[in-house]
C-alpha cells in the first residue's frame, strides 16, 4: 500500500469536486481498521515521478506546461487543458501529480519484481489525462505510466480494468495502437455522461484491433446489471487475452450517492466487484494485480468506505460488510459537522444474474453489454453469446 500525507496535497482548490479530504478520510478508515498494519502489509512512501518518467507517456512540452503553471498558478494554459473549471492550477500541482505517478509506478514495480503480490495506490487513477493535456480533474496519468513502465520492464500482456463510472478514455488514447495492453472500460453512457466516448465500437487502432473495449452502461444501473456487466465482459476478455499483469481502476462514483453521475451501485456491489477482480488476477495473472483509486465525490459516506475494502481485500484482510465503523473515525467525522455511515458497507445484497443464464435483447442493460461482446469478442475467438 502506497500513502504518504503529501499525496493529500492534490488540492484543486475550495469548491472543486475532487477534495482532497477524500483521500484523508480513507486513510485514517483504513488505519482504523488495522488495514495499513495488517499481516505482510508494507506501507510505501512516495517520490515525485522525474520528466524522464513522465515523459514516456506525456509530451514534453505539455509537462513544461504543467511546470510553468504549477510555478506561477496566474498562468492558464488552456491549450493544455490548465486553468479551465474541470483542472484549474494550483500551486505545486506538478509536484503533488508528479508523486500520484511515481506511487503507481512503484506499486508496477513492486508487483512486477514480485516485492508485493498486489499492491494498491488510492491516490491514483488519473484516468482522463491525455498524453498533451489535463482533462477531467487529471493532470498526469499515472496508470498509463504505470502500464508502459510494465512494458518497458519485460510485460508482454497487461489488462486494464477500469469500473469508474466515466469512461477512462486517457489510458485508451495511451494504448490505442498498442496490441500489449487490453483496456476495458465499464461506464454510464457517453450520452449522459463526461467525456461523451467510450461506445462499444471503439475497439482499437489498426494492428490492435478488440485491445480496447468499452460498455456504455444506461444512466440508472444498478448493482445486479453493472455486475451482470462487468462479469459478462471483463472475466472472459481477461482469460482469453491472458495478460502477465491486471491493472484496475476502482473510481467510486459509480454509486448511487455520488453528484456526479448517475448510476446506482452500492459500495456492497463495487467490493464484489473488487474481490473479483482479485480473485482473477490469481486465476489468470499469478496474483500479480496493481489497483488504484479514480473518481468518487461524495467523499465522507461512499470513498473511504469503498476504498477501505479495496486495500482490505489486497491484503487479504477483506472488511466483512457488517463491520461497524470504527468509533474514532465516526468521531473524526462527526466533530467535523459531517454524518458518518454506521456500517462498513449499505447492506445491499450485491446479487446479480450471470449472462450464462441468459440474456434478454430487449433489456437495455443486455443490449449494452451484447453491443460490447459483438464488438470484440469474435477478435479473441470468443462468442459474443455463449461464451
Ligand atoms: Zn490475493
Ligand atoms: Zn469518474
Amino acid at each position: 500500500m502506497v500513502w504518504d500525507d503529501a499525496l493529500a496535497a492534490h488540492d484543486f482548490g475550495p469548491g472543486h469536486p475532487m477534495a482532497p479530504l477524500r483521500l484523508e478520510l480513507t486513510a485514517r478508515l483504513a488505519r482504523e481498521l488495522g488495514l495499513f498494519s495488517a499481516p505482510g502489509v508494507r506501507l510505501a512512501g512516495v517520490r515525485v515521478a522525474s520528466d524522464e518518467l513522465l515523459t514516456t507517456v506525456h509530451d514534453p512540452r505539455y509537462v513544461a506546461a504543467v511546470r510553468r503553471a504549477s510555478a506561477d498558478p496566474r498562468r492558464v494554459d488552456l491549450a493544455h487543458g490548465l486553468g479551465t473549471d474541470d483542472d484549474p492550477v494550483f500551486a505545486g500541482m506538478h509536484e503533488t501529480s508528479a508523486r500520484v505517478v511515481a506511487a503507481t509506478v512503484d506499486c508496477a514495480d513492486a508487483v512486477w519484481s514480485g516485492q508485493a503480490e498486489h499492491a494498491v495506490n488510492v491516490s491514483g487513477g488519473m484516468h482522463h489525462a491525455m498524453p498533451d493535456r489535463a482533462s477531467g480533474f487529471c493532470i498526469y496519468n499515472d496508470l498509463a505510466v504505470g502500464i508502459n513502465h510494465l512494458l518497458e520492464r519485460g510485460a508482454r500482456r497487461v489488462a486494464y480494468v477500469d469500473l469508474d463510472v466515466h469512461h477512462g478514455d486517457g489510458v485508451e488514447a495511451a494504448f490505442w495502437d498498442d496490441p500489449r495492453v487490453m483496456t476495458i472500460s465499464l461506464h454510464e453512457s457517453g450520452r449522459t455522461l463526461f467525456p461523451g466516448t467510450g461506445w462499444p465500437e471503439e475497439t482499437g487502432g489498426p494492428g490492435a484491433e478488440g485491445s480496447a473495449v468499452n460498455v456504455a452502461l444506461p444512466a440508472g444501473t444498478a448493482d445486479a446489471g453493472w455486475l451482470r456487466a462487468v462479469h459478462a465482459v471483463v472475466h472472459p476478455l481477461v482469460r482469453a487475452f491472458r495478460p502477465e499483469v491486471l491493472v484496475t481502476q476502482h473510481g467510486a462514483d459509480a454509486h448511487a450517492q455520488d453528484p456526479l453521475a448517475n448510476l446506482a451501485v452500492s459500495v456492497d456491489a463495487q467490493r464484489a466487484a473488487a474481490r473479483s477482480l482479485h480473485d482473477l488476477a490469481h486465476e489468470v495473472c499469478g496474483g500479480r494485480w496493481v489497483a488504484t483509486g479514480g473518481g468518487g465525490y461524495d467523499l465522507v459516506d461512499v470513498v473511504p468506505r469503498v476504498w477501505s475494502h479495496l486495500l482490505g481485500i489486497a491484503a487479504h484482510a477483506p472488511v466483512a460488510p457488517s463491520t461497524p465503523v470504527p468509533r474514532e473515525w465516526r468521531d473524526f467525522v462527526t466533530a467535523a459537522g459531517w454524518d458518518a455511515p454506521e456500517a462498513m458497507t449499505d447492506g445491499a445484497p450485491a446479487w446479480f444474474s450471470p449472462w450464462e443464464a441468459g440474456a434478454d435483447p430487449a433489456d437495455p442493460l443486455d443490449r449494452a453489454v451484447l453491443a460490447t461482446r459483438r464488438a470484440v469478442f469474435p477478435n479473441h475467438g470468443l462468442d459474443p453469446w455463449f461464451d
